[in-house]
C-alpha cells in the first residue's frame, strides 16, 4: 500500500484532466452519460490519495468505481476481493462484453480456463480479477499474484473487516496484510452498510484518510417503508391478502428459517399465488432454476431466507415483505435495498413480531462456544510445539466448536499476540495425468524423468489419479517441498496433467506471551460475550425501529450516521402518526413442562449421559432443545431425535433456566 503520493499535491490541471478523461472513459466503455452520486469523487480520491472508501447504498454503483479506475491506469491488475461468487460471474461476463480482460478464480473453473487466466495474469494482459477472500489461503494463488503489478486492491463488503460489525469475517483481517505484501498501488474499500464506528474501523485497517472516504446518503426516496407487526397466527393470511391485493409486481418474502420458507410457500401456492421457495438447503440446480424463473418474471414471488438476493441485479423489484424480523438494521437495509433499483416507487413491509426475537437471538447464542470446550481448546493450543499445524475441520469435531467460530478463536489468539499464522499449505496433491503416467515420463528430459519416477513411487498411484502426500514425498524423494510443488505445477502448465490440492492445513508459530490457560480462556469468553451482546443489541434496535413513534426512514438514516435527517413524508409513521407499531404478541402460552413430559425428560437425561461430548454442558443441552446443531450433535447422529428442537418455540433464556434447573 503506498501512501507516499498523498503528500505531493496533485495539480489542479491534472485533476481537471483526470475528470475529463474519467468522464470520457465512462461514456466510451460503459455508455453512461454521467456519473452517479459519489462515483467521480471516489475515482478522484484514488487518483489523489491512492486509497478510498466508497459507502454507497446497494445499487448505488460501487462496482463501477473499480471497473473504471482499472481502465484509467495504463497498466496493472485490479484485484477485487469479494465474497459474492454469483455476482462475480455476471460482472465478468459484462466486462468481457465491453472488451475488458476480466476473470474470476474459484473452484468451479475448468483446468484449461484456469491455465489461460494464469497466463494472462503473468503476461499483464488481465486487467480485473475477482477472488473470494479465502483464495489468499491458497499458496499457489499467492505465488501467482506476488510478482504481479497490482494497480488497485479493491475490498468489496469491506464492513466484514470490523470485528464489531454485523458480519465480521476473520479472513478479512488478513487482507490488510496481503494488500501490503503485494505492494498494491491503490486500495479501495466498498460497502453498502456501515455505521460510523464501522467506517472508522475500515479507515484504520486500510489506512484510508477521512477526505478519501466518500459517503453518499442511504436515503432512497422511492422506498415506501411500511411497518405492520402481525400476530404469528394470522401473519400468513395477512401476507396472502397483501400479495393478492397488490398491483402485480416482482416480490420477495424474507423469512428466517428454511422450514418457514417451505411452509409459507406452500400456503401461498394453496392460495393460488405464483410463489417459489429459495434457501441454502436446496440443491444448487434447484436454486438456480428458481432464481432464473424469478429473474425472467415467470414466477413473480419468491419466499426466501437471506441466502437469496446477494449479487442479484434485478431493477424492478416492487415489493419486499419481511415475514420475520431481520437480525439487524444492516441486514434490513441491505434486503429492502433490493427493491426499486429502477427508481420507481416500491413498497417494503415488515410483518415480523416480537416472537421472532427469540429465534434470532438463539442463532447468536448458539455460536458462542461452551466454556469447557473453549478451555479444552485453549489447553490444546498452548500445549502445542513452537511450530504447529492444525486442521480446523478435525478440531471442530474434537472440540465441538463450529468451524467458523474456531476460525474466530484463532484470529483472537493472533490479535492477542499468542500465535502467528504462517502460510497455510496443502498436505497433498492429486495429479491426474492426461493420457497416462507414461506420457509424462516420455515427455520430460531424463533428469526430470528420474525425479517424476521417484515422486510417483512415493505417491499412491491409482487407476486415474496419483495422490501425493507432500510430507511423505519430501521424505522419500529427498527434494524440498518447493521443488516438488514446482514440478507438480509444471505438469499442469505443460498440459501433462490436471492437479488438485487437498487437505488444507494452517501452520502457526507460537509467540512469547504471558497468558495461562485460565487467563486466556477468560479473555476469550469475555470477547465472545462482548460480541454476543453487540449482536443482541443490534437485534434490539430492529425492535426499536419497528416500534418507534417517529419517521421510520429517518430512524435508519440516523443509525447510519446522518445527523439530522428530515422526515420522509411517506413511511408508515409519516402517513399515520397514531398507528400502533407494537411488536409484542401474547407471550408463549404453554409451559416447558407441557411440552417436555416426564418420560421425555428421562430420555433426555439418558441421552446426556450417553453423549457427553454433544450434551455434556448446560449450554449444549439448551442449544439441542432449541434445535441448534453443533459438530458433535451431527457426529453423534442425534439431530433426528424428536427431542432435538422440541423447545424451539421457547426463548433462549427460558430454556436455559429450565436446563440449569434440571440439575
Ligand atoms: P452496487 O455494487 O453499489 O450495489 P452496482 O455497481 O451493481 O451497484 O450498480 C448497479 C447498477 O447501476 C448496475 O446495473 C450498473 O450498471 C448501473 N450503473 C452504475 N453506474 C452507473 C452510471 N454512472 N450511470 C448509469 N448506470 C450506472
Amino acid at each position: 500500500m503506498s501512501t507516499s503520493d498523498s503528500s505531493s499535491p496533485v495539480s489542479r490541471e491534472s485533476t481537471r484532466d483526470f475528470r475529463q478523461n474519467a468522464t470520457q472513459t465512462l461514456e466510451r466503455i460503459f455508455g453512461w452519460p454521467a456519473f452517479r452520486d459519489g462515483q467521480l469523487e471516489v475515482l478522484e480520491a484514488l487518483h489523489e490519495h491512492k486509497s478510498a472508501l466508497a459507502l454507497f447504498p446497494t445499487g448505488g454503483g460501487k462496482s463501477l468505481c473499480y471497473q473504471l479506475y482499472s481502465q484509467l491506469v495504463p497498466t496493472g491488475l485490479t484485484l477485487v476481493v469479494s465474497p459474492l461468487i454469483a455476482l462475480m460471474k455476471d460482472q465478468v461476463d459484462d466486462l468481457r462484453s465491453r472488451g475488458i480482460s476480466a476473470a474470476r478464480i474459484d473452484s468451479s473453473l475448468e483446468w484449461e480456463e484456469l491455465r489461460q487466466i494464469k497466463d494472462d495474469i503473468r503476461s499483464g494482459e488481465m486487467r480485473i480479477l475477482y477472488v473470494a477472500p479465502e483464495r489468499f489461503n491458497n499458496e499457489n494463488f499467492r505465488a501467482l499474484v506476488e510478482g504481479v503489478e497490482i494497480s488497485l486492491f479493491a475490498v468489496d463488503e469491506a464492513h466484514c473487516i470490523s470485528q464489531w460489525g454485523h458480519n465480521f469475517r476473520p479472513d478479512y483481517l488478513k487482507l490488510v496484510e496481503f494488500a501490503e505484501r503485494l505492494e498494491a498501488k491503490a486500495v479501495l474499500a466498498l460497502t453498502a452498510t456501515a455505521t460510523p464506528s464501522v467506517v472508522e474501523d475500515i479507515q484504520l485497517a486500510l489506512k484510508i484518510p477521512q477526505e478519501a472516504s466518500i459517503i453518499t446518503s442511504a436515503y432512497r426516496p422511492n422506498l415506501f417503508i411500511e411497518v405492520n407487526p402481525q400476530p404469528t397466527k394470522t401473519r400468513t393470511d395477512v401476507l396472502i391478502e397483501r400479495l393478492q391485493d397488490q398491483e402485480p409486481g416482482t416480490s420477495i418474502v424474507y423469512v428466517t428459517l428454511q422450514r418457514t420458507a417451505e411452509e409459507v410457500t406452500h400456503e401461498l401456492q394453496e392460495a393460488g399465488l405464483p410463489a417459489k421457495v429459495y434457501h441454502a438447503g436446496l440443491k444448487a440446480e434447484e436454486r438456480a432454476k428458481v432464481q432464473e424463473s424469478w429473474m425472467l418474471g415467470r414466477n413473480r414471488i419468491v419466499v426466501a431466507t437471506i441466502a437469496f438476493g446477494m449479487g442479484i441485479d434485478k431493477s424492478d423489484v416492487r415489493y419486499i415483505y419481511h415475514y420475520n424480523l431481520p437480525k439487524s438494521l444492516e441486514s434490513y437495509v441491505q434486503e429492502i435495498g433490493r427493491a426499486g433499483r429502477d427508481g420507481e416507487p416500491s413498497r417494503v413491509e415488515l410483518l415480523g413480531n416480537g416472537e421472532d426475537v427469540a429465534q434470532l437471538a438463539s442463532f447468536t447464542l448458539g455460536d458462542t462456544p461452551a466454556d469447557n470446550d473453549l478451555r479444552a481448546f485453549v489447553e490444546f493450543i498452548l500445549g502445542e510445539d513452537e511450530n504447529f499445524e492444525i486442521s480446523t475441520y478435525h478440531l471442530s469435531r474434537s472440540y465441538d466448536i463450529r468451524q467458523l467460530t474456531l476460525g474466530t478463536v484463532l484470529t483472537y489468539m493472533e490479535l492477542l499476540g499468542i500465535i502467528k499464522q504462517g502460510t497455510p499449505r496443502y498436505t497433498g496433491y492429486q495429479i491426474t495425468p492426461i493420457g497416462g503416467k507414461e506420457r509424462i515420463l516420455n515427455r520430460v528430459n531424463p533428469a526430470a524423468k528420474a525425479f517424476y519416477q521417484k515422486l510417483f513411487s512415493a505417491s499412491k498411484v491409482g487407476y486415474k489419479h496419483i495422490n501425493t502426500d507432500m510430507d511423505i514425498a519430501v521424505k522419500e524423494t529427498g527434494y524440498d517441498r518447493d521443488k516438488i510443488l514446482k514440478s507438480i505445477n509444471y505438469l499442469e502448465q505443460n498440459g501433462l496433467a490436471y492437479t488438485k490440492p487437498s487437505g488444507l492445513k494452517k501452520g502457526y508459530k507460537k509467540l512469547e506471551h504471558e497468558f495461562t490457560v485460565d487467563s486466556l480462556t477468560e479473555e476469550l469468553i469475555r470477547r465472545f460475550t462482548v460480541r454476543e451482546k453487540a449482536d443482541l443489541d443490534r437485534l434490539q434496535l430492529v425492535v426499536d425501529f419497528a416500534e418507534t413513534q417517529s419517521c421510520k426512514t429517518a430512524y435508519i438514516l440516523r443509525y447510519f450516521g446522518d445527523e439530522n435527517p428530515s422526515d420522509c413524508g411517506h413511511c408508515a409513521w409519516c402517513v399515520d402518526k397514531n398507528r400502533d407499531f407494537s411488536t409484542a404478541v401474547a407471550a408463549h402460552e404453554g409451559k416447558i413442562e407441557d411440552v417436555l413430559f416426564s418420560e421425555q425428560l428421562a430420555e433426555l437425561q439418558t441421552l446426556i449421559e450417553e453423549k457427553p461430548k454433544a450434551l455434556g454442558d448446560p449450554r449444549k443441552v439448551t442449544r439441542y432443545l432449541l434445535g441448534i446443531s453443533s459438530p458433535a450433535t451431527g457426529a453423534a447422529r442425534i439431530t433426528r431425535n424428536k427431542l432435538f428442537g422440541l423447545l424451539a418455540d421457547f426463548g433462549y433464556a427460558e430454556v436455559d433456566a429450565f436446563v440449569k434447573g434440571m440439575g
